[in-house]
């Protein structure tokens, strides 16, 4: 189950929305029966990274959900589906993105924390979140 949030700019009215949580296949799972499926759900550098701690270690856990993400240099918003590999509750390979940007690694946010954003459309710091439009999915 998930969230999805819409984003508003007070100023242009530019609308996005964020998606955060689990949904119907990025859920936690082992890593052989997500790699058993045979859908490339996430970005196929994950995806050869999988393929490859797969290789080397048996009984891998794999968690994916779709997290939100601020560039902590220019404020934009990204939600983007966040694979953590768990070798008995140890964590051997986590998700890395960049800022589409400026290329800044982003940083997870806590969006319930978050008074602002930049809007995309205009880059000005007026981007809220529409508490009237959230849904759930799953
Ligand atoms: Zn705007
Ligand atoms: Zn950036």
């Amino acid at each position: 189950m998930g969230h999805a949030y819409t984003y508003r700019c007070d100023h242009c009215s530019f609308e996005a929305r964020f998606n955060e949580g689990h949904g119907f296949l990025i859920r936690p799972q082992s890593l052989d029966s997500y790699l058993n499926a045979g859908e490339k759900l996430f970005h196929y550098k994950t995806h050869r990274a999988l393929k490859k701690l797969a290789q080397e270690q048996k009984e891998l856990f794999v968690d994916a959900a779709f997290r939100i993400y601020k560039c902590p240099h220019c404020n934009l918003l990204f939600d983007k589906v966040d694979v953590t590999v768990f070798d008995n509750g140890t964590p051997v390979h986590k998700s890395e993105f960049r800022c589409s940007s400026c290329r800044s690694r982003l940083k997870r946010t806590n969006i319930h924390r978050l008074k602002y954003a930049v809007c995309p459309a205009c880059k000005k710091k007026t981007f809220h979140i529409d508490p009237r439009k959230m849904i759930l999915w799953d």
